[in-house]
């Protein structure tokens, strides 16, 4: 018998939520946590970490999952690493469902870096109004660059003040729109911003935004991860559902 751990945190997770959820498939959707409302899904949910490679081997066995998704960021290095291991470990079958990385064109002018702290040591230079589109969990690094006022865009508000020096948060949550971007980047008086290449359709509009405006863009790129069989779409995902159950 079936049954399927979807990784989330994405919309790409949410998306193959409401496919399995409609074909009836025994599923759990998991969620690190991180934000404080987390969008609500049509399958039993948990929220929290599984304690490292073996809390997962753990829940797997308790659970009867026979096939994981991991539909998680693709900067969430440390989850979908867990899962190569797990899996191994535990025979259970496991796939990414994956954005593909964004690629500049013309007229775009990035600035590709490796890490956070790259993208930090990028700033170096005259105070500018930076976008820092990047999330919360790495904003404390920009303080080295004080010189600068950082635009933040993140899900929820902080819950206390940041230790940048000055900055202005802007609450929303993604999909985007390029109207919406193009209107963020010109009220906030933007000259450059900081993002990571997470991919998709839902975080590109800053990307148009920015090239329409002349914008440069620090561009953070994704972390390595172990090798592992990738998926691209929904549908993707279902076929070897189905092919491999
Ligand atoms: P991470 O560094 O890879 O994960 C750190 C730990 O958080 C993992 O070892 C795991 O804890 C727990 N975790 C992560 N995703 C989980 C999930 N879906 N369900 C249960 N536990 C999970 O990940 P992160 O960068 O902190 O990202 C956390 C979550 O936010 C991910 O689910 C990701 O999809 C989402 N997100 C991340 C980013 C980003 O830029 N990193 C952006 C948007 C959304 P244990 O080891 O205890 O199991």
């Amino acid at each position: 018998m079936i049954k399927i751990l979807i990784l989330g945190g994405t919309t790409e997770a949410s998306a193959l939520a409401d496919a399995i959820a409609k074909r009836g498939l025994p599923a759990i959707f998991s969620y690190a946590g991180r934000v404080s409302s987390p969008k609500p899904q049509p399958l039993p949910t948990r929220i929290g970490g599984f304690g490292g490679v073996s809390g997962l081997i753990a829940f797997l066995a308790q659970e009867h999952i026979t096939h994981i998704v991991d539909a998680t960021h693709p900067f969430a290095a440390q989850m979908s690493t867990n899962v190569v291991a797990a899996a191994a470990q535990c025979g259970v079958k496991a796939i990414a469902f994956t954005r593909p990385a964004w690629r500049p064109v013309v007229g775009d002018q990035w600035q590709s870096v490796a890490s956070v702290d790259e993208a930090v040591s990028a700033l170096a230079g005259p105070p500018q109004r930076v976008l820092l589109a990047i999330g919360r969990m790495h904003l404390a690094a920009f303080a080295a660059q004080t010189q600068h006022h950082y635009v933040l865009r993140l899900v929820d508000q902080p819950d206390r003040p940041l230790s940048l020096a000055d900055y202005t948060a802007v609450i929303d949550r993604g999909p985007f729109t390029l109207e919406g971007d193009m209107a963020l980047l010109e009220t906030q008086r933007i000259e450059r911003i900081v993002c990571k290449n997470s991919g998709g359709e839902g975080a590109a509009s800053k990307l148009t935004a920015a090239r329409r405006l002349g914008l440069p863009v620090v561009m953070i790129e994704r972390p390595q991860l172990p090798s592992r069989l990738e998926a691209h779409t929904v549908d993707e995902v279902m076929s070897w559902l189905g092919d491999n159950s």
